[in-house]
């Protein structure tokens, strides 16, 4: 049998740059489950272009939010030509029945223990409509091999992923509501071969939070130590700094930059969050702690919570400007749906567009308390103008002379993005916000 699985883009006249793209380790972990006698073909269109004619049996397709208009819009398609689709990711997993609307069959959250029993029923003419395995085994959890895919991206970085499920269930999150409650882990010896047989040295480790069980964290640093690898990830500042031996380890095993959800610096809205760090001072203890480890921090800021008023813009990049930050993400607050602020805003009639394709958390689609949805918009993109410019990469520069290359990196990245955004916002402001 031959299966077609595709990660759609947003938009597909505007593509991300192929350099930049790193492989879409669902579509990975598919063709990892999918048993050899079959053959399988992914396209991720960030980097290639799909024929709708491609001779297949089925068609796998895996959306976000951001994506699921477009993946939509593929499986009328390939529906139009006689073929089977089949959709899974966050989107459908989260809302199963509109995704039915479009495909034939719906994978709700993980593909380990359903894919191949999909196949199956599939050549067996017994395909059913929803699979769902909550909380599969991850000792199941086999990505196909990336040494070929990787050579033309950034950084060869290879995506390895070692924890599902997260405790926190917090609010503008849907994580705890996909993979669960209960932290589950790949085995450590797995995750040891999977990064031998990848052929790389550097290494992108995409969990929620990297060290959310310590002991097992421990062991895994020990593990990939003698590997001499350079790694970057996502981790919990407030666990790592509380734990000298792990922020250790981590250092040692290679780390060599890590993402921070630090969300806020208002102390009145970091309160209702469940964050261990309450404080700015603790904040900048904890920052300082990390960067004497020699790890850069990439920092993730969202504007538009119910406490921001137009004076938080100037006030994060000041914070995030004196702390020398490697770099951030200035995200603004995105309802997605299965979190309980899309329940909540949907409630007080605060969404301002049904559209899936402006939930990517970078376009306002909802009505903030203290501003308009155009001034949070303007007052994201100004402060991530502000954040990289040239002064500004260079100032906080000195604090970063522990990792200038990767430093420099990320840093040049991210201004060329800043510059897009911008463009990108001025024609938003027609579109979206009218007269706002
Ligand atoms: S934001 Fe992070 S800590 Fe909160 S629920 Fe999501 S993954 Fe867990």
């Amino acid at each position: 049998m031959r299966i077609l699985l595709i990660s759609p883009t947003i938009d597909s006249e505007k593509r991300t740059n192929k350099e930049l793209m790193l492989p879409q380790l669902a579509l990975y972990i598919l063709e990892g489950l999918t048993p050899p006698e079959h053959e399988v073909k992914v396209i991720e269109e960030e980097v290639s272009d799909i024929d709708l004619e491609h001779e297949c049996d089925l068609v796998g397709i895996s959306c976000m939010t951001a994506n699921a208009p477009r993946a939509y819009e593929l499986c009328r398609e390939f529906k139009k030509r006689g073929k089977t689709v089949v959709l899974g990711g966050v989107h459908p997993s989260i809302l199963p029945e509109e995704a039915l609307q479009y495909a034939d069959c719906v994978v709700i959250g993980e593909a380990e223990g359903v894919w191949e029993q999909l196949i199956k029923d599939f050549e067996n003419n017994d395909l059913k409509k929803k699979y769902h395995n909550p909380e599969p085994d991850l000792e199941k959890y086999i990505p196909k091999d990336f040494s070929k895919i990787i050579k033309k991206r950034l950084f060869n970085l290879v995506p390895i992923m070692t924890t599902r499920g997260c405790p926190y269930n917090c609010e503008f999150c849907c994580v705890t509501n996909l993979f669960g409650k209960k932290i589950r882990h790949v085995p450590i010896k797995n995750i040891v071969r999977d990064i031998k047989e990848s052929g790389s040295k550097n290494i992108l480790f995409l969990d929620d939070n990297i060290i959310g069980h310590p002991k097992y964290s421990k062991e895994l640093f020990r593990a990939i130590k003698p590997l001499n690898i350079s790694w970057v990830g996502q981790a919990s500042l407030s666990l790592l700094v509380k734990d000298d031996e792990l922020l250790q380890l981590t250092a040692e095993s290679g780390c060599k930059a890590l993402f921070f959800g630090i969300e806020s610096i208002d102390e009145a809205q970091i309160e209702s969050m469940p964050k261990a760090i309450k404080q700015i001072n603790q904040l900048e203890e904890a920052l300082k702690k990390i960067k004497k480890a020699g790890i850069l921090i990439h920092a993730s800021m969202i504007f538009g919570l119910d406490n921001d008023t137009k004076e938080i813009f100037d006030k994060t990049v000041r914070f995030l400007k004196k702390n020398k930050v490697s770099t951030v993400s200035f995200n603004v607050l995105s309802p997605y749906p299965g979190t309980k602020v899309y329940e909540n805003f949907k409630k007080e009639n605060r969404l301002t567009t049904n559209d899936w394709k402006f939930y990517d958390h970078n376009t306002v689609v909802f009505r903030p308390k203290n501003m308009t949805p155009y001034e949070l918009q303007i007052g994201k993109t100004n402060s991530r103008k502000k954040f990289y410019s040239i002064s500004s990469v260079l100032s906080r520069l000195l604090g970063n002379l522990y990792n200038p290359v990767l430093y420099l990196a990320m840093n040049y990245g991210h201004m060329k993005q800043a510059r897009l955004e911008a463009k990108r916002v001025a024609k938003l402001k027609t579109t979206l916000f009218g007269n706002d």
